[in-house]
């Protein structure tokens, strides 16, 4: 069975089994501070399973993009070294959000491996959980009693609390589950060793497929159980590794999710595939490391230094060090491997095939950056061998190397070994070690539970259309983290502040209690479908009814700034083309940034349109029409423009003034005539083919050029209020640049005349002509004076100092003669000598400078320079 045709039977089977079926969730989570990445099929889902919100259907099925690289769920090391794990994998699943349980989960579960896709119940096996006395949990007997009606008792095992629990993370839903895992081992393997002795015992032919998780429980922050009001199921299966086992082969990358572009390697680096281990890890962790590459970027993360950008760019890294190591691949070619790869997934992920071109160009663009920087830490790691007097490198230095020039530790060692040489490992792994624990105190947080003092559904959000209104607090918990301290998060009955969230800044503001006692909202956010008021304490009596106020004054120009990026961004679409597209924008109350997709710097005209359009539209006093709640296919239908990577509802909001007309969920001015004007202040590049333009508008504006017009006039002053400023500039450079030739020329005069003075100051100490003296040169001026007197004698023993600009030069000239006849080195001279004027300097030995911060050193070295001819 072909990969697709397995992705649509699974789907189908739950379709018939009422599920409503739903597209993947982008992978990478833009609004949940907890997780970067959906690193399960039930992320997107978490926000239903902890009664956050209500699901429109009870039964959903899909498949889901899965990247297991970070936090919890990190599988990176594995890959490429087994054939199962992958960075990126896409997860089938079937879910009951507070409808059918253990009864149904395991009958279809059955019923789709063996009935549908027809797999032997001979090589599968199940486990249950066992119980856990930590948790006062007994062994899941439902589950066990349910297996057996269809599978022989010896092939039910019980599992600990490490591979039959599931939590989500530290705290919130959990529950026991039951894993299915095939044995696709050979007949002989099989009868040498019994299947049962391997089930999760990490053997490539004995693995987990699918795990059947029922929610039944929440883990709270003291590590304690209670139950759920609701149960559900969360099933999820590794689709890679369920062709494996439908294909008939030993590996997933032996599955026709992987072949094509195994082959599309094998051909490009001219390496066949299943003779070499190395090579064949390469293959592999390349073959993976392009799919999560490739979906980050069409979900809209790209690489970068900070967050979610940079796991993504140590993946790519991963895989431009294996090619570069094992491969011999010196140029950029793993973007070339995106072509199979949208040929073969574009179909179930669009994405995909509309971002391919991005794809490619910052795929490519990052090879070469980091090929260069291989390059360099070549060169870098060839110095520390030169220096290094031992032949074991010392693990600082290596570490240094990975540290600032991301050269990889495993490179390093081959390079070394080559040469002969060895690496402290142990060394490395210790300031490895340093660092992980300075960035982990950084960021460490403890969250408390919630303590209930309301029961609520949903927490309304009334900002469009309130700044002010009275709340009452329904739950709070304590946070605390080195990067902030203790903090209060607070959740309202209702609320106007806005939540981070669309690159929107969250609100600020207060709440004031019936005494007038005040406590501030320094931040909002939104968790899991909650939003979250961030203060510094608590209020004092927490059941009292508070006046919550929104700050207006930023609010406002914040709403200013959002309506100009919308506008910006039709501006954008009008004059460079309808290639534009936003690909992220951050809204604050200060200035907006907007970044989108355009191959070439804009023009000083284009950017001048820009502005003139949106200022236009500005001038045009469009009204907001906004629409909320509207299905999401109506609104595309009419033409609204939404974001990519962006997760959106069933239902939507649209925000529309005059022509530009978005998919929004932030907050805008009632009318474009607010926003008041608006401005570019940079444009620039963010990466291949990605722009970055910053503009304010507002009174942000107003200060610009209010800081702008008090240059202006401070610049007007000094030039004696010239009526022509510009004018005035540039005759004082013509002027100065004037001066500065005759100062030259000057200069030039004055060594002349100094020459002849100088050549009466010559005494004879032991028949060498000798001078030390203080000059009023510059040390290009000493060394062409130096080489004219050097020219008429023979026997010359020059040693001029300078002071300028409060430092001290010295400057020694030996006739080469001299140089050998009386072994006088002119470098050793200057550098003894300099030691006078706290300096140091070198040259040759017939002329040689030293240059010192200490003047007033420049008699004790001239005294001093006498001796060498004694
Ligand atoms: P394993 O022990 O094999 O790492 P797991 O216990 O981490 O698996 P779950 O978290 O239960 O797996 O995920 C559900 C299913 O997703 C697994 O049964 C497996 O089929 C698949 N899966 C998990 N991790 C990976 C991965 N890194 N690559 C591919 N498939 C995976
Ligand atoms: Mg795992």
């Amino acid at each position: 069975m072909k990969s697709q045709d397995i992705r649509s039977t699974f789907l189908n089977f739950f379709k018939d089994k009422q599920h409503s079926i739903v597209p993947s969730a982008p992978m990478v989570l833009k609004d949940d501070p907890t997780l970067m990445f959906v690193n399960s099929g039930m992320a997107p889902f978490k926000e239903y399973f902890l009664g956050n919100a209500q699901p429109k259907h009870k039964r959903i099925a899909d498949t889901q993009k899965c990247l297991r690289v970070s936090g919890k769920h990190n599988d990176l090391e594995e890959v490429g070294y087994d054939t199962y794990h992958h960075t990126l994998f896409e997860m089938l699943g079937n879910w009951s959000f507070g409808d059918y349980f253990k009864k149904e989960a395991i009958a279809w579960a059955w019923e789709l491996l063996v009935d549908v896709y027809g797999i032997d119940k001979d090589i599968l096996y199940v486990t249950v959980f066992e119980g856990s006395d930590e948790d006062n949990l007994p062994m899941d007997q439902e589950a066990y009693d349910l297996w057996k009606t269809f599978i022989s008792e010896d092939r039910i095992l019980m599992g600990n609390k490490k591979d039959n629990f599931w939590e989500m993370g530290e705290q919130g839903p959990c529950g026991p589950c039951s894993e299915i895992h095939v044995d696709i081992r050979s007949a002989e393997e099989k009868s040498a060793v019994d299947g049962k002795t391997l089930v999760n015992m990490d053997h490539p032919q004995v693995v987990e497929i699918w795990n059947l998780v029922f929610m039944q429980y929440n883990r709270k922050a003291n590590g304690s159980l209670e139950p759920l009001p609701q149960k559900h199921i969360d099933t999820g299966m590794g689709f890679e590794r369920l062709c494996m086992v439908l294909q008939g082969v030993q590996s997933n990358y032996d599955t026709d999710v992987f072949t094509p572009i195994i082959r599309e390697i094998e051909t490009i680096a001219e390496k066949p595939y299943g003779e070499d281990e190395d090579v064949d890890i390469a293959i592999r962790v390349i073959s993976d490391h392009v799919r999560a590459v490739a979906f980050s970027i069409a979900d809209g993360q790209l690489p970068s230094n900070t967050g979610a950008g940079y796991v993504i760019r140590r993946i790519l890294r991963r895989a431009i060090r294996y090619s570069f190591t094992f491969l011999d691949q010196k140029d950029p070619f793993i973007y070339r491997l995106v072509d199979v790869l949208t040929k073969k997934m574009g179909d179930a992920f669009p994405e995909l095939k509309s971002q391919k071109q991005l794809i490619e160009n910052v795929i490519k663009e990052e090879e070469q950056s980091f090929l260069r920087t291989l390059d360099q830490g070549l060169v870098l790691l060839n110095k520390v061998v030169e220096e290094s007097n031992s032949k074991i490198i010392s693990g600082e230095k290596v570490f240094e190397l990975y540290d600032t020039f991301g050269f990889p530790i495993d490179l390093t060692a081959l390079i070394l070994r080559e040469k002969g040489l060895e690496l402290n490992e142990e060394g490395f792994h210790l300031e490895m070690k340093k660092q992980k624990d300075r960035s982990r105190a950084a960021s460490e947080m403890s969250t408390e539970d919630w303590t209930i003092l309301l029961e609520d559904d949903v927490q309304e959000f009334i900002g469009y259309d309130f700044l002010e209104t009275n709340v009452k607090i329904t739950r709070y918990r304590k946070v605390v983290s080195k990067k902030d301290g203790e903090m209060y998060q607070l959740v309202f009955n209702l609320t106007p502040f806005y939540a981070e969230g669309g690159g929107q800044v969250g609100d600020k503001g207060y709440l004031t209690d019936s005494n007038g006692d005040i406590v501030y909202i320094l931040d909002t956010k939104k968790e899991n479908n909650v939003v979250i008021h961030f203060t510094k304490n608590l209020p004092k009596d927490l059941k009292g009814t508070f006046k919550a106020s929104v700050d207006q004054k930023q609010r406002r120009r914040t709403e200013s700034n959002h309506t100009a990026t919308h506008l910006l961004h039709q501006a954008l679409r009008e004059v460079l083309g309808e290639h534009v597209e936003q690909r992220g924008s951050a809204v604050h109350s200060k200035y907006l940034r907007f970044d989108f997709s355009h191959f070439s710097k804009l023009t000083p005209e284009e950017l001048n349109d820009v502005e003139d359009f949106v200022n236009a539209r500005i001038d045009g006093k469009l009204q907001l029409q906004e629409q909320r709640n509207i299905p999401m296919e109506l609104a595309i239908e009419e033409g609204a423009i939404a974001l990519f990577g962006e997760k959106y509802g069933d239902t939507v909001r649209t925000v529309r003034f005059g022509k530009s007309f978005e998919l929004c969920g932030g907050t805008h001015v009632k009318n474009t005539g607010d926003i008041w004007y608006f401005k570019i202040v940079s444009e620039g590049a963010v990466a291949a083919g990605i722009r970055r333009i910053e503009a304010i508008t507002n009174d942000a504006v107003k200060d610009y050029y209010q800081d702008h017009d008090r240059a202006f006039y401070e610049i007007k002053g000094l030039l004696n209020n010239a009526q022509e400023p510009v004018k005035a500039i540039q005759n004082l450079q013509n002027e100065n640049a004037e001066l500065k030739k005759q100062i030259e020329n000057l200069l030039k005069e004055k060594a002349k005349n100094l020459k002849g003075d100088l050549k009466n100051e010559l005494t004879e100490i032991n028949g060498v002509l000798y001078l030390a003296r203080k000059v009023d040169l510059d040390a290009s001026g000493i060394k062409d004076l130096s080489f004219e007197m050097g020219q008429q004698y023979d026997n010359l023993f020059l040693l001029f100092a300078a002071e300028n600009e409060g430092k001290a030069l010295l400057s020694c000239y030996i006739s080469k003669e001299l140089v050998e006849s009386r072994g006088l080195n002119a470098g050793a001279i200057v550098r003894e000598l300099g030691k006078h004027i706290q300096g140091g300097g070198g040259g040759q030995p017939f002329f040689a400078t030293a240059g010192g911060k200490n003047p007033d050193g420049i008699e004790k070295a001239l005294e001093a320079a006498e001796g060498y001819l004694k």
